[in-house]
């Protein structure tokens, strides 16, 4: 298993989890780029958003409730938060495994860039 996120979700790269089910884990990103920078990861091994089939709608609904219950968790849901998913090169996408950013805790800016 070459890849990290697999690796975390496994428990060989110690991580404090914020979140966990069944389906669905939540750990802080490891170089901020906001206060709160949460990743919210499925414990399934989804490569991209691209690779996502439509039987996996649901996970992906479940990952956006995660994340808005995170947020009142963290103390940012009030002033404002923002979700983003990362897809393929250019879309900036480091980690082959579908992550769902949490940033929040500052005013970002007010385009995506
Ligand atoms: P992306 O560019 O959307 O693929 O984002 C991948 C994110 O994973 C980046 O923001 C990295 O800082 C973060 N990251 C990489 N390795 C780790 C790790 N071991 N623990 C927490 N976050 C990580």
């Amino acid at each position: 298993m070459d890849c990290i996120f697999c690796k975390i979700i496994a428990g060989e790269i110690p991580t404090e989890i914020l979140y966990q089910d069944e389906e669905i884990i939540a750990f802080r990103d490891i170089k901020p780029l906001a206060p709160v920078h949460l990743l919210i990861v499925p414990r399934k091994h989804i490569p991209s958003l691209d690779q996502m089939k439509e039987s996996d709608a649901a996970l992906v609904g479940r990952m956006v409730a995660v994340a808005n219950k995170l947020a009142k968790d963290e103390g940012v849901a009030e002033k404002g938060y923002r979700l983003a998913i990362n897809c393929g090169s250019e879309g900036g996408q480091l980690v082959p495994h579908l992550h769902l950013h949490l940033l929040g805790g500052r005013k970002l800016s007010d385009r995506l860039s």
